[in-house]
Protein backbone atom coordinates (compact mmCIF):
# COMPACT_ATOMS: atom_id res chain seq x y z
CA UNK A 1 0.00 0.00 0.00
CA UNK A 2 1.37 3.34 -1.32
CA UNK A 3 -0.07 6.30 0.71
CA UNK A 4 2.62 8.70 0.17
CA UNK A 5 1.20 10.18 -2.61
CA UNK A 6 -1.35 11.51 -0.41
CA UNK A 7 -0.41 15.35 -0.44
CA UNK A 8 1.43 16.49 2.92
CA UNK A 9 -0.54 13.30 4.77
CA UNK A 10 2.01 10.90 6.92
CA UNK A 11 0.41 7.60 7.92
CA UNK A 12 0.28 8.54 11.72
CA UNK A 13 -2.57 10.90 9.73
CA UNK A 14 -4.64 8.76 8.92
CA UNK A 15 -4.71 6.37 12.09
CA UNK A 16 -5.50 8.95 13.96
CA UNK A 17 -8.32 9.87 11.97
CA UNK A 18 -9.41 6.06 11.72
CA UNK A 19 -9.61 6.41 15.53
CA UNK A 20 -11.55 9.89 15.50
CA UNK A 21 -14.04 9.09 13.57
CA UNK A 22 -14.77 5.86 15.22
CA UNK A 23 -14.01 3.95 12.28
CA UNK A 24 -10.94 2.04 14.75
CA UNK A 25 -12.57 -1.55 16.26
CA UNK A 26 -10.13 -1.59 18.69
CA UNK A 27 -8.24 -5.01 17.36
CA UNK A 28 -4.98 -3.97 18.21
CA UNK A 29 -3.19 -4.81 15.16
CA UNK A 30 -1.44 -1.80 14.62
CA UNK A 31 -0.04 -2.05 18.30
CA UNK A 32 1.27 -4.89 17.68
CA UNK A 33 2.75 -3.86 14.51
CA UNK A 34 4.73 -1.23 15.88
CA UNK A 35 5.99 -3.17 18.82
CA UNK A 36 9.29 -3.83 16.15
CA UNK A 37 10.34 -0.28 16.32
CA UNK A 38 12.45 0.44 19.34
CA UNK A 39 11.02 3.57 19.73
CA UNK A 40 7.26 1.89 19.34
CA UNK A 41 4.75 4.27 19.73
CA UNK A 42 1.21 3.25 20.47
CA UNK A 43 0.05 1.39 23.42
CA UNK A 44 -3.24 0.22 23.31
CA UNK A 45 -5.73 1.55 26.11
CA UNK A 46 -9.11 -0.08 24.98
CA UNK A 47 -8.24 1.36 21.68
CA UNK A 48 -4.54 2.49 20.21
CA UNK A 49 -2.96 5.70 21.88
CA UNK A 50 -0.10 6.81 21.01
CA UNK A 51 2.52 8.51 23.29
CA UNK A 52 3.72 11.96 21.98
CA UNK A 53 6.97 12.17 20.09
CA UNK A 54 7.73 8.78 19.91
CA UNK A 55 6.26 7.98 16.43
CA UNK A 56 9.25 8.10 13.26
CA UNK A 57 6.26 7.12 10.45
CA UNK A 58 6.87 3.94 9.18
CA UNK A 59 3.98 3.27 8.13
CA UNK A 60 3.49 -0.11 10.28
CA UNK A 61 0.41 0.58 12.23
CA UNK A 62 -1.46 1.56 8.93
CA UNK A 63 -0.06 -1.64 6.86
CA UNK A 64 -1.65 -3.62 9.59
CA UNK A 65 -5.33 -1.64 9.85
CA UNK A 66 -8.26 -2.91 7.66
CA UNK A 67 -10.11 -0.01 8.96
CA UNK A 68 -7.76 2.57 7.06
CA UNK A 69 -8.75 1.40 3.67
CA UNK A 70 -12.54 2.02 4.54
CA UNK A 71 -11.63 5.51 5.18
CA UNK A 72 -8.84 5.59 1.97
CA UNK A 73 -11.85 4.70 -0.16
CA UNK A 74 -14.09 7.16 1.34
CA UNK A 75 -11.85 9.77 0.62
CA UNK A 76 -11.53 8.40 -2.72
CA UNK A 77 -7.74 7.76 -2.65
CA UNK A 78 -8.21 3.47 -3.22
CA UNK A 79 -10.99 1.30 -4.54
CA UNK A 80 -12.07 -1.62 -2.38
CA UNK A 81 -13.14 -5.67 -3.22
CA UNK A 82 -16.58 -6.22 -1.79
CA UNK A 83 -18.05 -9.44 -2.24
CA UNK A 84 -21.69 -9.91 -2.72
CA UNK A 85 -22.09 -12.90 -1.00
CA UNK A 86 -20.37 -14.86 1.47
CA UNK A 87 -16.53 -14.30 0.36
CA UNK A 88 -14.62 -17.58 -1.31
CA UNK A 89 -15.43 -20.66 -0.29
CA UNK A 90 -13.92 -24.25 -1.07
CA UNK A 91 -16.70 -26.11 1.02
CA UNK A 92 -19.50 -25.43 3.58
CA UNK A 93 -20.69 -27.84 6.45
CA UNK A 94 -22.79 -27.75 8.99
CA UNK A 95 -20.36 -29.52 12.04
CA UNK A 96 -20.55 -30.68 15.48
CA UNK A 97 -18.33 -32.18 17.58
CA UNK A 98 -17.79 -35.96 18.37
CA UNK A 99 -15.36 -34.90 21.56
CA UNK A 100 -17.45 -34.93 25.01
CA UNK A 101 -15.10 -32.60 26.75
CA UNK A 102 -15.45 -30.34 24.47
CA UNK A 103 -20.33 -30.57 23.88
CA UNK A 104 -19.85 -29.47 27.54
CA UNK A 105 -18.67 -26.13 27.62
CA UNK A 106 -18.77 -25.08 23.62
CA UNK A 107 -20.95 -22.30 21.98
CA UNK A 108 -22.75 -24.02 19.35
CA UNK A 109 -21.18 -27.18 17.53
CA UNK A 110 -18.19 -27.17 18.90
CA UNK A 111 -15.81 -26.58 16.05
CA UNK A 112 -13.56 -23.84 16.92
CA UNK A 113 -12.20 -25.95 19.84
CA UNK A 114 -12.08 -29.24 18.31
CA UNK A 115 -9.81 -27.47 15.67
CA UNK A 116 -7.70 -25.69 17.76
CA UNK A 117 -7.30 -29.10 19.72
CA UNK A 118 -7.02 -31.17 17.11
CA UNK A 119 -4.19 -28.43 15.11
CA UNK A 120 -2.56 -28.49 18.79
CA UNK A 121 -2.86 -32.67 19.52
CA UNK A 122 -1.31 -32.88 15.83
CA UNK A 123 1.29 -30.57 16.88
CA UNK A 124 0.84 -28.51 14.02
CA UNK A 125 0.10 -25.26 16.32
CA UNK A 126 2.45 -24.49 19.63
CA UNK A 127 -0.27 -21.65 20.79
CA UNK A 128 -3.71 -20.32 19.98
CA UNK A 129 -4.69 -16.66 20.41
CA UNK A 130 -7.80 -16.92 21.79
CA UNK A 131 -10.28 -15.04 23.62
CA UNK A 132 -11.04 -16.32 27.74
CA UNK A 133 -12.70 -15.33 30.48
CA UNK A 134 -11.87 -12.01 31.89
CA UNK A 135 -12.00 -11.18 35.49
CA UNK A 136 -14.96 -9.90 35.82
CA UNK A 137 -17.87 -12.27 35.03
CA UNK A 138 -18.82 -12.58 31.13
CA UNK A 139 -15.96 -10.42 29.61
CA UNK A 140 -13.84 -11.14 27.01
CA UNK A 141 -10.11 -10.92 27.49
CA UNK A 142 -7.60 -11.74 24.93
CA UNK A 143 -5.29 -14.91 25.64
CA UNK A 144 -2.09 -16.85 24.70
CA UNK A 145 -2.99 -20.37 25.15
CA UNK A 146 -0.33 -22.85 25.33
CA UNK A 147 -1.76 -25.98 26.62
CA UNK A 148 -5.17 -28.64 25.59
CA UNK A 149 -6.26 -27.47 28.74
CA UNK A 150 -6.13 -23.47 28.17
CA UNK A 151 -7.82 -24.01 24.83
CA UNK A 152 -10.39 -25.59 26.34
CA UNK A 153 -11.00 -23.36 29.23
CA UNK A 154 -11.72 -20.23 26.50
CA UNK A 155 -14.55 -22.05 24.67
CA UNK A 156 -17.87 -20.55 24.14
CA UNK A 157 -19.04 -16.88 23.50
CA UNK A 158 -18.50 -13.77 25.49
CA UNK A 159 -20.56 -10.87 23.35
CA UNK A 160 -17.89 -8.07 24.51
CA UNK A 161 -14.82 -7.08 22.59
CA UNK A 162 -12.09 -9.15 22.83
CA UNK A 163 -8.83 -7.77 20.86
CA UNK A 164 -6.90 -11.67 20.42
CA UNK A 165 -4.19 -10.31 18.64
CA UNK A 166 -2.79 -8.92 21.80
CA UNK A 167 -0.81 -11.34 23.71
CA UNK A 168 1.73 -11.52 20.84
CA UNK A 169 2.88 -8.14 22.32
CA UNK A 170 4.50 -9.86 24.75
CA UNK A 171 6.09 -12.02 22.64
CA UNK A 172 7.05 -9.74 20.01
CA UNK A 173 11.05 -9.43 21.72
CA UNK A 174 11.20 -13.43 22.32
CA UNK A 175 9.51 -14.02 18.64
CA UNK A 176 12.75 -12.85 16.14
CA UNK A 177 13.36 -14.41 13.82
CA UNK A 178 9.17 -14.31 13.58
CA UNK A 179 8.68 -17.31 11.69
CA UNK A 180 9.57 -19.46 14.23
CA UNK A 181 6.54 -21.17 16.13
CA UNK A 182 3.35 -21.79 15.25
CA UNK A 183 0.08 -20.03 16.34
CA UNK A 184 -3.34 -20.09 15.63
CA UNK A 185 -5.55 -17.50 15.78
CA UNK A 186 -9.16 -17.19 16.65
CA UNK A 187 -11.04 -13.57 15.79
CA UNK A 188 -14.50 -11.28 14.99
CA UNK A 189 -14.12 -10.40 11.20
CA UNK A 190 -12.79 -7.09 12.09
CA UNK A 191 -9.64 -8.38 13.77
CA UNK A 192 -9.33 -11.12 10.45
CA UNK A 193 -9.35 -8.23 7.50
CA UNK A 194 -6.51 -6.66 9.45
CA UNK A 195 -4.36 -9.28 10.13
CA UNK A 196 -4.88 -10.19 6.66
CA UNK A 197 -3.85 -7.18 5.36
CA UNK A 198 -0.30 -7.41 7.65
CA UNK A 199 0.22 -10.76 6.02
CA UNK A 200 0.10 -9.41 2.59
CA UNK A 201 2.24 -6.39 3.17
CA UNK A 202 4.67 -9.07 5.43
CA UNK A 203 4.41 -7.12 8.62
CA UNK A 204 6.92 -9.30 10.59
CA UNK A 205 5.11 -10.18 14.00
CA UNK A 206 2.29 -12.08 12.52
CA UNK A 207 4.29 -14.26 10.55
CA UNK A 208 3.64 -16.60 13.25
CA UNK A 209 0.15 -16.63 12.70
CA UNK A 210 -0.37 -19.93 10.43
CA UNK A 211 -3.76 -19.86 10.66
CA UNK A 212 -6.62 -18.02 10.92
CA UNK A 213 -10.05 -19.31 12.17
CA UNK A 214 -12.87 -16.62 11.73
CA UNK A 215 -15.97 -16.33 14.03
CA UNK A 216 -19.39 -14.46 12.46
CA UNK A 217 -20.68 -11.33 13.58
CA UNK A 218 -23.10 -9.43 13.61
CA UNK A 219 -21.85 -7.13 16.21
CA UNK A 220 -20.39 -7.15 19.75
CA UNK A 221 -21.98 -5.00 22.51
CA UNK A 222 -19.67 -2.88 25.19
CA UNK A 223 -19.76 -4.27 28.31
CA UNK A 224 -20.77 -1.99 30.88
CA UNK A 225 -23.35 -1.23 28.81
CA UNK A 226 -24.93 -4.42 27.96
CA UNK A 227 -23.41 -6.42 30.76
CA UNK A 228 -23.33 -4.39 33.88
CA UNK A 229 -26.13 -1.72 33.00
CA UNK A 230 -28.64 -3.83 31.25
CA UNK A 231 -28.29 -7.66 32.85
CA UNK A 232 -26.78 -6.60 35.79
CA UNK A 233 -28.49 -3.29 36.68
CA UNK A 234 -31.77 -3.29 34.98
CA UNK A 235 -32.60 -6.71 35.05
CA UNK A 236 -30.87 -7.15 37.99
CA UNK A 237 -29.47 -10.78 37.11
CA UNK A 238 -26.01 -11.79 39.04
CA UNK A 239 -23.66 -11.97 36.59
CA UNK A 240 -21.42 -14.59 38.23
CA UNK A 241 -24.39 -16.53 38.39
CA UNK A 242 -24.60 -16.74 34.65
CA UNK A 243 -23.41 -20.25 32.92
CA UNK A 244 -23.91 -19.10 29.01
CA UNK A 245 -25.14 -16.07 26.78
CA UNK A 246 -26.45 -16.92 23.44
CA UNK A 247 -27.74 -15.07 20.80
CA UNK A 248 -30.43 -16.72 18.61
CA UNK A 249 -32.54 -14.10 17.12
CA UNK A 250 -33.07 -12.99 20.91
CA UNK A 251 -30.55 -12.14 23.23
CA UNK A 252 -30.54 -15.59 25.77
CA UNK A 253 -29.44 -15.65 28.92
CA UNK A 254 -28.86 -19.00 31.11
CA UNK A 255 -28.39 -19.19 35.10
CA UNK A 256 -26.42 -21.88 36.71
CA UNK A 257 -29.54 -22.93 38.65
CA UNK A 258 -31.43 -23.61 35.08
CA UNK A 259 -33.11 -20.04 35.21
CA UNK A 260 -33.64 -18.84 31.50
CA UNK A 261 -34.07 -15.19 30.57
CA UNK A 262 -34.47 -13.28 26.82
CA UNK A 263 -33.58 -9.83 25.84
CA UNK A 264 -35.15 -8.71 22.41
CA UNK A 265 -32.37 -7.98 20.43
CA UNK A 266 -33.61 -4.18 19.67
CA UNK A 267 -33.59 -3.85 23.45
CA UNK A 268 -29.78 -4.11 23.10
CA UNK A 269 -28.65 -1.70 20.24
CA UNK A 270 -27.74 0.93 22.07
CA UNK A 271 -25.33 -0.99 23.40
CA UNK A 272 -23.55 -1.66 20.22
CA UNK A 273 -19.79 -1.03 19.99
CA UNK A 274 -19.99 2.06 17.51
CA UNK A 275 -16.65 0.49 15.49
CA UNK A 276 -19.35 -2.44 14.36
CA UNK A 277 -21.99 0.35 12.56
CA UNK A 278 -18.86 0.20 9.88
CA UNK A 279 -18.35 -3.55 8.99
CA UNK A 280 -19.36 -4.98 6.05
CA UNK A 281 -18.28 -8.50 6.86
CA UNK A 282 -20.78 -11.32 8.44
CA UNK A 283 -18.30 -14.14 7.59
CA UNK A 284 -14.96 -13.48 8.34
CA UNK A 285 -13.93 -13.80 4.59
CA UNK A 286 -10.47 -13.26 4.39
CA UNK A 287 -10.28 -16.39 7.14
CA UNK A 288 -8.96 -20.13 6.34
CA UNK A 289 -11.95 -21.60 8.01
CA UNK A 290 -14.90 -19.15 9.66
CA UNK A 291 -17.75 -20.51 11.95
CA UNK A 292 -20.98 -19.10 13.41
CA UNK A 293 -24.42 -20.41 14.67
CA UNK A 294 -26.85 -18.81 12.47
CA UNK A 295 -29.94 -20.16 14.76
CA UNK A 296 -28.07 -23.53 14.79
CA UNK A 297 -29.22 -25.95 17.58
CA UNK A 298 -26.07 -27.36 18.83
CA UNK A 299 -24.20 -27.32 15.12
CA UNK A 300 -21.91 -24.96 13.73
CA UNK A 301 -21.79 -23.40 9.78
CA UNK A 302 -18.50 -24.01 8.39
CA UNK A 303 -16.72 -22.05 6.13
CA UNK A 304 -13.51 -23.28 4.28
CA UNK A 305 -11.62 -20.77 2.59
CA UNK A 306 -8.03 -22.04 1.88
CA UNK A 307 -5.73 -24.83 1.76
CA UNK A 308 -4.92 -25.11 4.86
CA UNK A 309 -7.96 -24.65 5.83
CA UNK A 310 -9.38 -27.25 3.83
CA UNK A 311 -6.84 -30.07 4.63
CA UNK A 312 -7.62 -29.29 8.87
CA UNK A 313 -11.38 -29.58 7.94
CA UNK A 314 -10.83 -32.82 6.35
CA UNK A 315 -7.90 -34.06 8.70
CA UNK A 316 -10.64 -33.51 11.05
CA UNK A 317 -13.36 -35.41 9.26
CA UNK A 318 -11.13 -38.73 8.71
CA UNK A 319 -9.81 -38.51 12.40
CA UNK A 320 -13.76 -38.53 13.23
CA UNK A 321 -13.41 -35.77 15.86
CA UNK A 322 -16.24 -34.14 13.86
CA UNK A 323 -19.59 -34.54 12.06
CA UNK A 324 -19.97 -32.86 9.18
CA UNK A 325 -23.06 -32.58 7.24
CA UNK A 326 -23.54 -30.12 3.53
CA UNK A 327 -24.43 -27.04 4.62
CA UNK A 328 -27.11 -27.05 2.16
CA UNK A 329 -28.85 -29.49 4.37
CA UNK A 330 -29.61 -27.10 6.80
CA UNK A 331 -31.34 -24.40 4.42
CA UNK A 332 -32.67 -22.18 7.03
CA UNK A 333 -29.40 -21.62 8.43
CA UNK A 334 -27.92 -21.14 5.21
CA UNK A 335 -30.45 -18.57 4.16
CA UNK A 336 -29.93 -16.96 7.48
CA UNK A 337 -26.41 -16.62 6.64
CA UNK A 338 -26.74 -14.98 3.28
CA UNK A 339 -29.42 -12.86 4.96
CA UNK A 340 -26.94 -11.65 7.68
CA UNK A 341 -24.31 -11.10 5.13
CA UNK A 342 -26.67 -8.76 3.02
CA UNK A 343 -27.84 -6.64 5.58
CA UNK A 344 -24.66 -5.86 7.28
CA UNK A 345 -23.40 -4.97 4.28
CA UNK A 346 -26.12 -2.63 3.15
CA UNK A 347 -26.18 -1.00 6.73
CA UNK A 348 -22.10 -0.37 6.95
CA UNK A 349 -22.61 1.49 3.55
CA UNK A 350 -25.11 3.72 4.93
CA UNK A 351 -22.38 4.25 8.14
CA UNK A 352 -19.57 4.67 5.83
CA UNK A 353 -21.19 7.22 3.67
CA UNK A 354 -21.94 9.40 6.44
CA UNK A 355 -18.14 8.95 7.40
CA UNK A 356 -17.02 13.22 7.58
CA UNK A 357 -14.17 12.87 4.52
CA UNK A 358 -11.43 15.87 5.08
CA UNK A 359 -8.31 15.07 7.19
CA UNK A 360 -6.53 18.22 8.57
CA UNK A 361 -3.18 17.66 8.39
C1 LIG B 1 -18.81 -10.96 19.55
C2 LIG B 1 -19.34 -12.15 18.81
C3 LIG B 1 -20.51 -12.05 18.05
C4 LIG B 1 -21.00 -13.15 17.34
N1 LIG B 1 -22.14 -13.00 16.58
C5 LIG B 1 -22.59 -14.04 15.86
C6 LIG B 1 -23.74 -13.87 15.03
O1 LIG B 1 -24.32 -12.79 14.95
N2 LIG B 1 -24.15 -14.95 14.31
C7 LIG B 1 -23.50 -16.16 14.36
O2 LIG B 1 -23.91 -17.10 13.66
N3 LIG B 1 -22.40 -16.34 15.13
C8 LIG B 1 -21.93 -15.32 15.87
N4 LIG B 1 -20.82 -15.47 16.66
C9 LIG B 1 -20.09 -16.77 16.64
C10 LIG B 1 -20.65 -17.77 17.63
O3 LIG B 1 -20.95 -17.16 18.86
C11 LIG B 1 -19.63 -18.93 17.88
O4 LIG B 1 -18.37 -18.39 18.22
C12 LIG B 1 -19.45 -19.78 16.65
O5 LIG B 1 -20.70 -20.32 16.24
C13 LIG B 1 -18.48 -20.93 16.92
O6 LIG B 1 -19.07 -21.82 17.82
P1 LIG B 1 -18.26 -23.04 18.37
O7 LIG B 1 -19.15 -23.88 19.22
O8 LIG B 1 -17.58 -23.69 17.22
O9 LIG B 1 -17.17 -22.29 19.25
P2 LIG B 1 -16.38 -22.77 20.55
O10 LIG B 1 -15.79 -24.10 20.29
O11 LIG B 1 -17.20 -22.57 21.74
O12 LIG B 1 -15.17 -21.69 20.52
C14 LIG B 1 -15.43 -20.32 20.58
C15 LIG B 1 -14.15 -19.56 20.40
O13 LIG B 1 -14.48 -18.18 20.36
C16 LIG B 1 -13.53 -17.44 21.10
N5 LIG B 1 -14.20 -16.25 21.62
C17 LIG B 1 -15.12 -16.18 22.61
N6 LIG B 1 -15.52 -14.92 22.80
C18 LIG B 1 -14.83 -14.16 21.92
C19 LIG B 1 -14.79 -12.77 21.65
N7 LIG B 1 -15.56 -11.88 22.31
N8 LIG B 1 -13.96 -12.32 20.67
C20 LIG B 1 -13.17 -13.18 20.00
N9 LIG B 1 -13.14 -14.52 20.23
C21 LIG B 1 -13.99 -15.01 21.17
C22 LIG B 1 -13.08 -18.38 22.18
O14 LIG B 1 -11.75 -18.09 22.57
C23 LIG B 1 -13.17 -19.75 21.52
O15 LIG B 1 -11.91 -20.13 21.00
C24 LIG B 1 -20.31 -14.39 17.39
C25 LIG B 1 -19.14 -14.50 18.16
C26 LIG B 1 -18.64 -13.40 18.86
C27 LIG B 1 -17.37 -13.54 19.66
Amino acid sequence: MVLRWLKGLRYTDVLDRVIETGLCSGCGTCVVACKVNSRACLEYVEKPLREEGLCIDCGLCLHSCARADVLMERMGFIGREVSEGVGGVRAAYAVRTTREDVRRVCQDGGFVTTLLLWLYEKGLIDAALLSGVGKQPQSAEPRLAKSADEILASAGTRYTYSPNILPLLEEVPKLAPYSAGKVAFVGVPCQIQSLKKAHRNNVKPFERVKISIGLFCSESFDYRGLMKQKIEGEMKIPLGQISKTNIKGKFLIYLRDGRQYEIALKDIKGYVRRACEFCDDFTAEDADVSAGGVGLDGWSAVLVRSKIGEEAVNGMITDKVIEAKPLQEFKSAYDLMLKLSRNKRSKSAKTIGELPVAIAV
